[in-house]
């Protein structure tokens, strides 16, 4: 089938386009400019005509998706800020890309994308986990973040960047969900609901200042960002990006997927876990030991926070999660990789 991918030069999104290509699909991906765009298809050289790319520079503008629609059987959506940049009003910077995009792709597949039969969005556990709940909650489909939107029009300007950024998730989603309720489209929709994002990369990043949000933080891990006292802190949960784009696309090829939230998590991590790896990896270079601590070697385990339970994600769609061993070396030697090329 043909699948349209929006935001395809994103650090999930082009591991999704790669799973994509490699079980056959054809694929168009949106991206923001030429440039993105030619290094999706040196990337893909290998896959010939059935990658292409389409322009959508910015996703608030009305018609943007009309042309990207037509013709594909489905279209997965992941273009949104993830960022805590929000210069001003994080409303501007933050939610109205996130909700009116999500709203203006749905728009444009109900007028001109006759042929799709299911829209997957990447959503997000920021639109499950409630920063309010006390005490260590399992978290699992059947939940929604409800503070972070009350905060937006509590807070306004002052709400900080990070429930700013739930708060534009849970909106999105909500927003897609009640698009479907009013519309009722001939297609049916799923989201896809990770924690943190770690893994490998494979997208275009400029300077490692650019470098997406979640693989940002190992960066920032690997320079010294760290100190011991931060290692037993609950850090969330998170999951491997090859895992993310596999319930991606799974949830495109399986009728019995649609209409439902797949919560993508591997399980609850602190950064004693990541360092355990990195100290025991002979593949890390020496200086990026130096700056990483030490802490004391398997305390993470003892460490008790909230839960996103992925397992609906292995019993429905036959994920095997990949391990947080496997998920540190692999993007450790993917980031060496990319400083080595410079
Ligand atoms: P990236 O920043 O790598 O990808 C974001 C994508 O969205 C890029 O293609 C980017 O385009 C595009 N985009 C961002 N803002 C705009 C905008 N205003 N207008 C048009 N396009 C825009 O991060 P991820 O791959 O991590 O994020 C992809 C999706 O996954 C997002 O929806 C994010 O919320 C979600 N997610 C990510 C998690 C993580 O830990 N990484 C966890 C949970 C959900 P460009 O390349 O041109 O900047």
């Amino acid at each position: 089938s043909h699948v349209l991918v929006t935001g395809g030069s994103g650090f999930i999104a082009i591991w999704t386009v790669y799973q994509l290509l490699e079980r056959g699909h054809k694929v168009r991906a949106t991206v923001r400019s030429d440039d993105k765009g030619k290094y999706l298809q040196d990337v893909f050289k290998k896959y010939g005509d059935n990658l292409s790319y389409a322009i959508a520079e910015d996703l608030e503008k009305e018609g943007a998706f009309d042309d990207a629609v037509k013709g594909v059987d489905a279209v997965l959506h992941t273009a949104s800020p993830f960022h805590f940049n929000v210069e001003g009003d994080p409303k501007r910077t933050l939610i109205n890309p996130a909700v009116n995009g999500t709203r203006n792709v749905l728009s444009s597949i109900l007028k001109h994308g006759s042929n799709v039969k299911r829209v997957v969005i990447t959503s997000s556990f920021a639109a499950i986990l409630d920063s309010t709940r006390q005490g260590h909650i399992v978290y699992t489909e059947k939940d929604w973040n409800i503070s972070s939107v009350e905060n937006v029009e509590k807070k306004g300007k002052d709400q900080e960047a990070p429930d700013a950024y739930r708060a534009s998730k849970t909106m999105a989603e909500r927003a897609a969900w009640q698009f479907v309720d009013e519309n009722k489209p001939s297609w049916d929709l799923v989201t896809v609901n990770p924690p943190l994002v770690f893994g490998p990369i494979l997208h275009q990043v400029a300077s490692p200042e650019k470098l997406n949000t979640s693989v940002g933080f190992v960066w920032g891990l690997l320079h010294g960002s760290k100190k011991e006292d931060d290692l037993l802190a609950p850090a969330g949960n998170c999951v491997d990006v090859r895992d993310v784009a596999y319930v991606h696309v799974e949830s495109l090829v399986r009728e019995d997927a649609g209409s439902n939230r797949f919560a993508t998590s591997l399980g609850p991590f602190v950064y004693q876990d990541v360092v355990d790896v990195i100290h025991n990896d002979s593949n890390v270079p020496a200086e990026w030991k130096k700056q990483v601590p030490t802490g004391k070697q398997g305390a993470g385990s003892s460490v008790k926070q909230n839960e996103l339970d992925g397992s609906k994600a292995s019993r429905v769609l036959g994920l095997n999660y990949i391990e947080l061993k496997d998920v540190v070396q692999d993007m450790v030697a993917s980031l060496a990789d990319y400083e080595k090329r410079g």
